[in-house]
């Protein structure tokens, strides 16, 4: 029987594993932390359930669609469109083609009325999202060397709307509110978010790699242990164990996959391994999307829906909040809402912390009440999401095979994301498979 070790029990590494396993492959998992699922993870705190930064599924996507039990996940979607919070305002900016029939029109009135943009812009976003929706993701994410920002003025939309709408909604998905992630990049999840819906699971995000994970034999993962070095079939762990496969599948982060492959290459002087993995001469290396995310209990919500609340004022730290469970009621225990609040990078201003500037932000925006939500976890995460501009894709290998023996995937490798990184765990598993 073929054998194969994945490094990372993230959603690539357990679909590129559960693909090996089908195959009749013998195939383990080591994954350097206590638990799998790697960026995705859900603690349950005082009857709470609280993602590690928000994240949501798309319903949109086509490949998690069919390597997913959706049924089993109990999905709970979330209203499509969002409202935009101006000066001590919220304004609704929806389609309101998506709304319920009985609030369309109030949806549609609400939506033209808001100073959010110009008429013109409400109609550019329908022709946007009618044009993405006609489109092949393959033909969306062949724009790699146009930023999202260039791409929205070409599209002729109006400064106010990029500021008050675009930057902080795709800066709420790429955490990155410069508009900078690739245009391809962001009109596929443009496609995405208008062909389905968001939505979180029953048990929390975690349920998704769960659901994977628990289709491996029993014993096959390995946690708590980290792998060093790569080489040709070989590897060593952190406490100097080594061990062999016939192939090797980098599923971490591309950083620590670059760490373990150039660990690799020293150790056994292999300079064809190093210099397919050097980012070529004068690239520049881009740091990733980092967040935060602050979850508080809320027992008298301002707003009863999960619509999305964004920023359109480029002042104060919270780039978007919700209330993520009037979308799925597990989320919170009953008679009590969860709110969670995400800022973009690694926010920290010299003399306050981090929870004081938020809270000063929702009492700036819901009023004193804001003062009693009591503030349940903070999440840092410093590396969220790769970096996707154009800059950065221009130098990323994504290229699945590094040698006879050693391949890669992530979501580095296709699209910084849930569909992203389970279609790379599908094509690096089919590549072995094809070899
Ligand atoms: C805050 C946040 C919000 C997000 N929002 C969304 C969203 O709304 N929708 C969406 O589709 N996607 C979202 N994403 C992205 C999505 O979660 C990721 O794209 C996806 O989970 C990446 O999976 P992966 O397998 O590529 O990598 P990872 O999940 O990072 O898995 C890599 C694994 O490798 C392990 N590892 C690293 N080094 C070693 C080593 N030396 N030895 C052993 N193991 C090692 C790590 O511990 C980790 O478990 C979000 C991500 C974050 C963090």
């Amino acid at each position: 029987m073929p054998s194969a070790i994945v490094v990372g029990a993230g959603l690539s590494g357990l679909v590129a594993a559960r693909h090996l396993h089908r195959a009749h492959w013998n195939v383990s998992v080591l994954e350097a932390r206590d638990r799998v699922g790697g960026r995705i993870q859900t603690d349950c705190v005082d009857g709470f359930m609280l993602d590690h930064g928000f994240q949501v599924y798309l319903t949109g996507y086509e490949t998690a669609g069919r390597e997913l039990d959706l049924a089993k996940l109990q999905l709970g979607a979330f209203p499509a469109g969002a409202f935009v919070q101006l000066e001590g305002k919220r304004y609704r900016v929806c389609d309101p083609l998506r709304s319920t029939w009985y609030m369309a029109p109030l949806h549609a009135i609400e939506t033209l009325l808001s100073p959010v943009g110009n008429i013109a812009d409400k109609l550019r976003i329908a022709a946007f999202r009618d044009r993405v929706s006609k489109s092949s993701p393959e033909e969306l994410l062949g724009v790699r060397n146009v930023s999202a920002k260039e791409r929205l003025h070409q599209m002729g939309f109006s400064e106010t709307i990029i500021d008050r709408f675009f930057r902080p909604f795709f800066g709420g998905i790429f955490l990155d509110d410069t508009l900078s992630v690739s245009a391809g990049v962001m009109e596929f999840v443009f496609r995405t978010f208008s062909l389905g819906q968001a939505a979180l699971p029953t048990l929390g995000m975690h349920a998704i790699p769960m659901q994977i994970a628990a289709d491996l034999p029993s014993g096959s993962i390995r946690l708590k242990t980290t792998v060093e070095s790569v080489s040709d079939g070989r590897l060593k762990l952190s406490d100097g164990q080594t061990l062999s496969a016939d192939h090797i599948i980098l599923a971490t982060e591309e950083p620590a996959a670059k760490r373990i492959l150039a660990n690799g290459a020293q150790a056994s002087g292999s300079v064809a391994q190093l210099s397919s993995i050097v980012a070529p001469q004068n690239a520049t290396v881009l740091p990733p999307q980092a967040t935060s995310c602050l979850y508080f209990e809320v027992l008298d919500p301002p707003i009863h829906e999960a619509t999305l609340v964004l920023n359109g004022q480029k002042r104060g730290v919270i780039n978007n909040l919700c209330f993520p469970s009037f979308a799925q009621p597990t989320y919170a225990p009953p008679g009590k809402a969860l709110l969670s609040v995400s800022t973009i990078g690694q926010t920290e201003s010299p003399g306050r912390d981090l929870l004081a500037l938020v809270r000063d932000q929702l009492v700036e925006w819901f009023g004193p009440r804001a003062n009693a939500w009591r503030h349940l976890r903070t999440y840092r995460v410093p590396y969220a999401l790769p970096n996707q501009s154009p800059a950065s894709l221009a130098v990323t290998d994504n290229e699945p095979k590094i040698s006879d023996r050693v391949w890669r995937c992530g979501d580095y490798c296709e699209t910084g994301s849930i569909e992203g990184a389970i279609q790379s765990g599908l094509a690096t598993a089919n590549q072995i498979l094809a070899s």
